[in-house]
């Protein structure tokens, strides 16, 4: 079952969703299944072509929030406590159409802002019943929540680090010379759930060459010995919070200079966690990864940016990337990843979740980041 999440949070998270987007000079907002509707109200189902969205005005518009939903899923939502939030249940029927709804309850001309996931079919859908509204993205309303992570949020973060560093602890069981990265791959996956996910959201097992592509797909090819490998792996927890931590191994000791190029990458990744705290920028914490890994002439192979936030989505604000000028508070939860690809010969990464804490931050990944020889 999902952790329950007490209805007064809730209630606390829709009343500041209204107040930003009244800030942010929006009207309404328009939120269809995804982590977004999670956050605001608890899960439910996924968006289809049957309508489902909540209706939330921004504070000083006078309508309570509503939640349109298809009338055979009005059972579905049980769980929910929409009565202790004040969200009325507005159900649809086959036949009629929904958007007409929405166009009803937002009564009139408006700012919507929609759910960045909301599918075009029904962002389209209600834009045409509103012809005068204008519309944009509920993504920087929300992101302004969900960003700063209160302390519940922390610990199931927390867990779900600890979760996933269960799981790289066990790597010796999974990991051996003569087996496929797609073999590998699989065990892993078992062991992600078994260890509390819910799922495997993904895995990546990247040998020799196919570590130089840091969103390899699992493939046949033979893991052999002397090969360095990135272990990129991670889920949800029942409550939604995810992990993502990835680490280096080697099948037997690789040569010295796949050595010191690691030792320069773990070098940076220490150096870029040393660097948050408050008041630092997303992108002093990139440049911070980045500088060692230039210095030592590998910064053309350092090809993405230094990490991204977490929580209910595995990839969310803040990204931590050259540009970005967002100051980092307490409570924000991102990976620092940097990572050196040499096209053809090989790849490494290493990959922690931290949270900023008060006067620095807490790393929620806590094994060796040593090159693990197997
Ligand atoms: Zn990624
Ligand atoms: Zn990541
Ligand atoms: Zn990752």
């Amino acid at each position: 079952m999902t952790p329950a999440v007490p209805a007064a949070l809730f209630a606390d998270r829709l009343r500041r969703a209204g107040e930003v987007a009244a800030d942010q000079d929006v009207e309404l907002l328009l939120i269809t299944p995804g982590t977004d509707l999670r956050y605001l109200i608890g899960a439910v189902g996924a968006s289809h072509e049957r309508l489902t969205c909540l209706v939330l005005p921004a504070a000083g518009h006078r309508a309570p929030p509503a939640l349109v939903v298809p009338k055979l899923e009005a059972p579905g939502l049980a769980h929910l406590p929409l009565a202790e939030l004040g969200v009325e249940i507005v159900t649809w029927t086959d036949g009629e159409d929904p958007h007409l709804l929405v166009s009803d309850l937002a009564g009139g001309p408006t700012t919507v802002a929609v759910a960045d996931e909301m599918p075009a079919v029904h962002a389209f859908g209600v834009r045409d019943t509103i012809p005068e509204a204008t519309f944009g993205l509920a993504g920087p309303v929300l992101r302004e929540l969900r960003m700063r992570k209160d302390a519940a949020e922390v610990a199931e973060l927390r867990a779900a680090g600890a979760a996933i560093d269960r799981v790289h602890a066990r790597m010796g069981e999974f990991l051996k010379a003569g087996r496929t990265e797609a073999q590998v791959g699989a065990d892993i996956a078992a062991a992600i759930v078994e260890e509390g996910h819910t799922e495997a959201a993904f895995v990546i097992v990247g040998s020799g060459p196919n570590g130089a592509s840091p969103h390899h797909e699992l493939s046949d090819r033979v893991i052999g010995t002397g090969e360095l490998v990135v272990i990129d792996i991670g889920g949800p927890l029942p409550s939604g919070y995810n992990s993502d931590c990835t680490r280096m191994y080697a099948i037997g000791e690789p040569d010295t200079a796949v050595l010191d190029a690691y030792a320069v990458l773990q070098g940076a990744q220490q150096r870029s966690v040393d660097s948050v705290r408050p008041g630092v920028t997303a992108e002093q914490v990139d440049a911070a990864a980045r500088e060692p890994i230039a210095a030592a002439g590998l910064g053309e192979r350092f090809i993405h940016r230094t990490g991204h936030g977490i929580g209910l989505d595995v990839h969310e604000e803040p990204y931590i990337v050259g540009g970005n000028s967002r100051t980092l508070e307490p409570g924000m939860a991102f990976s620092i990843e940097p990572g050196v690809y040499l096209a053809g010969r090989w790849g490494a990464r290493i990959e922690d979740i931290v949270v900023v804490t008060a006067d620095g931050c807490e790393r929620l990944n806590n094994n060796t980041h040593d090159l693990v020889i197997l």
